[in-house]
């Protein structure tokens, strides 16, 4: 393997001529997908829109054979380049890794599941050429979905779309195109940890959604957890807006102003009716609504600090163990 494989690891890679498309696919554990994926390309680009371009795919820690099979591809047709990290990153910044490394003229980034049809390259080729500099899809359906992850995804995208101040289309997956324009500002971003579909529309230009129903994966399972899911939401949220710090004070300004009005009227019953006999509950009632709602609050307060922290230690976003040349 490692005559194929360049030693030096910090440079971007160096593609032939710049094709016109690069075709950016994140891989964890695809084995049985990736030859699929790759002939579907292929039919589309080469024989429909026979266009110059690249597949650049970024092996996210696959511990299956799925880096071996990108290999093989590579050795078999130059225009297949890879990217491997040295373990697990994730989604988002296996795309980030794979746009930073494109050198395509525009960029289309889209999953090794074959849930992203490989067709409708064709058209968001075309809504490129009539000049849109991003080209976004819109999943309507996505067949053999469970209900919990439906649910799930559904809500997450109304408490994103609820705070933060970027709205994110529900529905909407990292498959889409983008001008080299775009693909440069987010090569440039200091942020280490993206949502890469709030960073896109956020970025604004000039853009169009495509919408088409998700096929189930070719092979394998989902690769993404509830937990990862969570996270995702988590920082679509928070890399988007101050909300949640503001959501505390009204939180706690409410909660303080209800303890304010039961300590008077306390206050009035006692030189009314005199002395009362205040009871364990109203006390503990009182100690835990306000013990809550401080917890609340600094946990939403940590929350952010440690997102600064993650920033501010400055850490590359991944580390590539090795590519091909
Ligand atoms: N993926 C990845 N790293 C991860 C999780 C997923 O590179 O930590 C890849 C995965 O191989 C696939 C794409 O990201 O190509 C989307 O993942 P998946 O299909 O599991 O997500 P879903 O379609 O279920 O939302
Ligand atoms: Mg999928």
């Amino acid at each position: 393997m490692s005559s194929r494989v360049d030693t030096d690891i910090t440079a971007k890679l160096d593609g032939n001529s710049d094709p016109e498309l690069s075709i950016v696919v994140p891989v964890l554990n695809e084995q049985e997908n990736i030859r699929e994926l790759f002939d579907q390309i292929l039919k589309v680009v080469e024989n429909n829109l026979k266009v110059s371009f690249e597949l650049l795919f970024v092996d996210d820690g696959s511990r299956d054979r799925s880096w071996e099979i990108i290999c093989a591809l590579h050795d078999d047709d130059a225009r297949v380049r890879a990217i491997r990290f040295s373990r697990n990153f994730g989604h988002q910044t296996a795309l980030k890794a794979g746009i930073d490394s494109a050198n395509g003229a525009a960029v289309i980034t889209m999953d090794a599941d074959l849930q992203h049809p490989p067709a409708m390259i064709e058209t968001l080729y075309a809504k490129w050429k009539e000049g849109f500099e991003v080209v976004n899809t819109a999943k309507q359906d996505t067949k053999g979905l469970g209900f919990i992850k439906k649910t799930f995804t559904k809500m997450g995208y109304f408490i994103i779309n609820l705070l933060a101040e970027v709205r994110i289309e529900p529905g909407a997956a990292d498959f889409r195109l983008m001008d080299r324009r775009v693909v440069d500002y987010i090569r440039g971003l200091g942020e280490g940890q993206l949502l890469l579909r709030g960073i896109v529309n956020w970025l604004g230009f000039s853009s169009t959604t495509l919408e088409y129903v998700a096929e189930a994966r070719f092979a394998g399972k989902s690769k993404y957890t509830l937990r990862q899911l969570t996270s995702l939401v988590l920082w679509g949220v928070m890399s988007f807006s101050g909300a949640p710090l503001r959501l505390s004070v009204y939180v706690g300004f409410t909660a303080a102003s209800l303890g304010f009005g039961y300590g008077l009227f306390l206050t009035i019953r006692w030189f009314l009716v005199g002395v009362d006999i205040p009871g364990w509950t109203t006390t503990s009632a009182l100690i835990l609504f306000f013990s809550g709602t401080i917890l609340l609050v600094l946990g939403i307060i940590g929350e952010y600090i440690a997102k600064i922290y993650d920033e501010i230690k400055g850490r590359p976003p991944y580390v590539i163990a090795e590519k091909t040349k």
